[in-house]
């Protein structure tokens, strides 16, 4: 059974340089410390590796931060084995805060809106931005992930998202009832391109 981590949580906040014992997997978000953790890992405090045994359990998560059993998930989709093709969108995207829909293009072909009880989030393209926006950050790209993914399908955007992270490239990735939408700034998006082609994604 999973232990209650949000005593474990706080453990952690109160002291960061304890973290580095933790592992999580980016897939299902399990917390827990690492199974190599020795018995005295803090000068100042000597009760800490027991304290992080009582509040986690011991994880253990692959190269690409996957625990054990969304591994398994993973392996039985025979992911490694699909070859996941991604298309280029035309034109420049702006991330935006809005205040209402007011002022929204729905008749583009891209239009990403999100909200929640303390914000509406707009992704459009450059070109229709509204100019009621609270904030906003241009210059980014976007590649669609082709072909309905399906929602058992773990592990897509999480494997892209790691091997864009490993080379510095920032991502913002927005989901759909479809697909997947991966958004890279302007300046990176080539690169991240590269990358991604490097790795047996086919980009079109
Ligand atoms: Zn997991």
């Amino acid at each position: 059974m999973r232990k209650r981590n949000d005593t474990g949580d706080h453990y952690l906040q109160m002291y960061p340089e304890l973290k580095k014992w933790i592992n999580q997997c980016i897939i299902c978000q399990a917390t827990g410390y690492k199974p190599e953790m020795p018995e005295h890992i803090s000068r100042e405090f000597s009760m800490a590796a027991q304290n992080i045994k009582g509040y986690f359990n011991p994880i253990y998560v692959n190269e690409l931060n996957i625990c054990v059993q969304c591994e398994k998930i993973v392996a039985s989709k025979q992911l490694g084995d699909i070859k996941m093709e991604l298309q280029k969108i035309i034109g420049d995207f702006s991330v935006c805060k809005i205040s209402n829909i007011d002022q929204v293009d729905f008749t583009r072909e891209f239009v990403f809106l999100s909200k929640t009880s303390d914000e509406i989030s707009l992704v459009c393209e450059t070109n229709c931005v509204p100019s009621n926006i609270i904030a906003v950050e241009h210059g980014w790209k976007a590649l669609k992930i082709s072909g309905i993914l399906d929602f058992g399908m773990v592990g897509v955007i999480a494997k892209i998202s790691k091997l864009l992270a490993e080379s510095e490239i920032a991502v913002f990735v927005i989901s759909t009832y479809n697909t997947d939408y991966i958004l890279l700034k302007t300046e990176s998006f080539d690169n991240g391109v590269k990358v991604l082609m490097h790795n047996g994604y086919v980009i079109k």
